[in-house]
């Protein structure tokens, strides 16, 4: 969340002073249909029929499209091995088995490895837009055409950005954005929403994230029975400011590009320090500046010296399938009964979590350094900012 103000204060005062906070009201007894609206408006600006504002975040909103998209025990889905863990964990809550492959130099899923690790099992594929820059799509949806796999996006990190001129998380079967605290927009700390043109993927995703849903006038309309899984209803207070900050997202958007693309300049003209490679520079959300190195005693020199701020992104934590002990150590769920690894039906399924499954793509991240791009920098400051990391490259 980059910028918050007096709108979403009123926004959400009316919703406070209105006293209908569920999802669920009647207009005509002042219900605001915060929630409704925001998912009318986000499936307008995605130009895909159904939306689905979600408390349960981003995660909750990739285990509803995994969901409606019926993957489930016995099915693997190849997830990449850079990703926020939660990617490959939702995979896990609906039952099925993540299979890592690697990254390219573009951070995002290797369509050439995607399709080497397609097994018998495999029924779905979830590549990642990393820190606001696209996977290579047309790759990936060809192999997974070709296979006849199921597409979901985590577009987690990738609010509002696009691919080839259309909004990601919009390409595959279904699509999934957070709307978090550490996000581009947020609807009040935690949020996420799912997107899909698939009727079917909807009317599940529907049911799966609302205990009630039986209740709701919305069931008349399904075609599907009704089941009970969990609750992931998201608020008026969520959809008021989900609703606010969805204004604001074009705009920090072109700020957070024209600032990496000014900063960007600064960085070319050298032999050991190039730009990352993107698959649509002009579509992603310039939340960083992404550069690559030789080598990785090349990144950290460069990434520590004064002033540049750089992260390897080796450091970056849980995003890193090596640090994903709760994977390794095959800990899922509160019950031993309901741990999919031990599931009859994930018998035989890889499950491979080991330092060596994807070394390619430590490779990657330990020559790589992130630069973190600010919608508000003045011109003086990214000039400033541009000339320190231009001697910082000079020297490596
Ligand atoms: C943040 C994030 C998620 C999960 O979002 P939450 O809102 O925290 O549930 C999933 N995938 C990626 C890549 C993320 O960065």
């Amino acid at each position: 969340m980059y910028h918050a103000g007096q709108q979403e204060i009123d926004e959400v005062s009316k919703v406070i002073l209105s006293k209908q906070w569920f999802r669920v009201g009647d207009e005509k007894t002042g219900h605001l249909r915060e929630v409704e609206r925001f998912e009318e408006e986000w499936s307008e600006m995605m130009k895909v029929p159904y939306s689905l504002l979600m408390s349960g975040g981003g995660t909750a909103a990739l285990v509803c499209a995994l969901a409606g998209a019926g993957i489930g025990p016995g099915d693997e889905v190849i997830v990449p091995a850079y990703t926020w863990l939660a990617t490959a964990t939702s995979v896990l809550t609906v039952g099925a088995i993540p299979v890592l492959a690697n990254i390219d130099e573009t951070m995002g899923l290797d369509p050439e490895d995607f399709e080497q690790k397609i097994g018998d099992h495999t029924k779905a594929v979830i590549p990642v837009h990393m820190s606001g820059r696209a996977a290579n799509l047309d790759a990936i949806i060809s192999v997974a055409k070709k296979h006849n796999l199921k597409i979901i996006e985590d577009s987690c990190q990738m609010d509002g950005g696009s691919y080839r001129g259309k909004r990601t998380g919009t390409l595959g079967d279904a699509g999934a954005f957070s709307l978090n605290y550490f996000k581009i927009i947020s609807a009040g700390g935690e949020g996420g929403c799912l997107v899909t043109s698939d009727r079917n993927i909807f009317e599940r995703a529907f049911v799966y994230h609302d205990s009630g849903a039986g209740f709701r006038p919305k069931a008349s309309e399904l075609s599907i029975p009704i089941f009970v899984a969990q609750q992931y209803r998201a608020s008026e207070i969520m959809g008021a400011l989900a609703r606010v900050q969805m204004q604001r997202l074009d705009g920090i958007i072109a700020d957070l590009r024209k600032n990496r693309n000014t900063l960007e300049t600064f960085i070319t003209g050298f032999k050991e320090v190039s730009v990352a490679p993107s698959n649509d520079a002009e579509g992603d959300c310039g939340v960083i500046l992404a550069l690559k190195f030789k080598n990785e005693a090349k990144a950290r020199t460069f990434a520590q010296t004064s002033g540049v701020n750089g992260l390897v992104p080796i450091d970056h934590g849980k995003h890193v399938y090596t640090n994903w002990e709760p994977l390794r150590e095959k800990r899922i769920s509160h019950h031993p009964d309901m741990n999919p690894f031990f599931f009859k039906k994930n018998k035989g399924l890889r499950a491979d979590y080991s330092s060596a499954v994807c070394s390619k793509t430590l490779d990657i991240l330990r020559h790589t350094v992130y630069i973190n791009i600010d919608p508000d920098w003045t011109e003086e400051h990214i000039n400033k900012y541009g000339q320190i990391l231009r001697s910082a490259a000079e020297l490596i």
